[in-house]
């Protein structure tokens, strides 16, 4: 049973919009392309394998969590997957990285060695499982649940060449992801807990769960304003008679600042005055800016002239709605 599921990391949609933003020639270009085109194939790589858990037979009860987010006070755990049963508790790791893997355990360095010869040093994913197996056994042993805890490097590429292993951690190709659970359920054959009790401590983990913060961006001035039209277009809309057109495909969109909101929220604040939307889309009236802010309908605190509006997460087009429910 999936008690959580993975969603898009919202570095995707930010990376996005300041790609929008910027010209192809600004100097930081490829290095934003680089890392979306990277967090991209991560989570790409992770939801293949959070679709292999539909087809595994697994008779244990168990419960699954995607992408466990812990905040202590100095340092996070970000876990990718948590599979809790009654006889162990499964973590996993998981990689998507093409070419040539290699793990040091002596010098705890992991490195890619790539078609022409050059290598590449990376994070090394045995020491992240290494945390999070010592957070999560520091958990069990706080509730005195007797459970053991695995830890696992998976790795989604079938292109990707492990050549040497870090010690004794399992680390496989996700195609053997069920394979690997029956092997450790005759490894762990005795129910240490019931259903109800597997099901109260995946709860409790799941309770450790919160929202990573957003990552602030260090985001240029020369940041291009207005409100643009959809990715492929990317041209600029005017709001005239009740809409937003775009200058250069003339298509039509009643709600386009949605998107805009959503974009400064992830680029530049959280939450936006009317004076401060004026200067971002370029909208003149006063009362205009504050007819299409009440469009999105988000909550806000103060009076009228000094409201200031908390940008949410997703914006819901109450209107389009209303209009459809019309049109039935
Ligand atoms: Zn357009």
């Amino acid at each position: 049973m999936i008690l959580k599921k993975r969603s898009e990391p919202p570095e995707i949609f930010q990376l996005e919009s300041l790609i929008q933003r910027f010209p192809l020639v600004h100097p930081l270009f490829p290095h934003w392309t680089e890392k979306l085109r990277r967090i991209s194939a991560g989570f790409h790589g992770e939801q293949r394998v959070d679709n292999l858990w539909s087809e595994i037979l697994f008779n244990l009860p168990h419960y699954l969590i995607h992408d466990l987010y812990i905040q202590k006070a100095t340092s996070s755990h970000q876990i990718d997957t948590v599979l809790v049963t009654n006889r162990f508790v499964l973590l996993l790791e998981i990689k998507s990285i093409s070419g040539q893997l290699h793990f040091d355990p002596q010098l705890r360095q992991f490195s890619r060695t790539n078609k022409d010869g050059s290598i590449d040093g990376m994070r090394n994913p045995d020491d992240q499982v290494r945390r999070h197996e010592g957070f999560v056994r520091n958990f069990l042993k706080e509730k005195k649940i007797p459970l053991p805890v695995v830890g696992i490097i998976v790795f989604t590429y079938p292109s990707s060449i492990v050549s040497s292993r870090p010690g004794n951690r399992i680390v496989i190709q996700s195609s053997g992801l069920p394979y690997l659970l029956d092997q450790l359920a005759a490894k762990y054959p005795d129910d240490l807990l019931n259903t109800r009790q597997t099901r109260r401590l995946a709860d409790q983990l799941l309770q450790l769960h919160m929202d990573p913060p957003l990552r602030e961006l260090n985001v240029p001035a020369d940041l291009r304003k207005g409100v643009l039209c959809g990715k492929d277009c990317g041209g600029e809309m005017e709001y005239y008679w009740r809409k937003w057109t775009c200058k250069k495909c003339s298509r039509v969109d009643r709600s386009a600042h949605f998107q805009t909101l959503l974009q400064y929220r992830s680029l530049i604040n959280q939450t936006i005055t009317n004076k401060e939307f004026r200067h971002f889309t370029g909208i003149e009236s006063t009362t205009t800016a504050s007819k299409l802010l009440k469009m999105a309908n988000m909550p806000y605190t103060g009076s009228y002239k000094d409201r200031i509006y908390q940008i949410p997460e997703e914006i819901i087009q109450i209107e389009s709605i209303s209009a459809d429910l019309e049109s039935i």
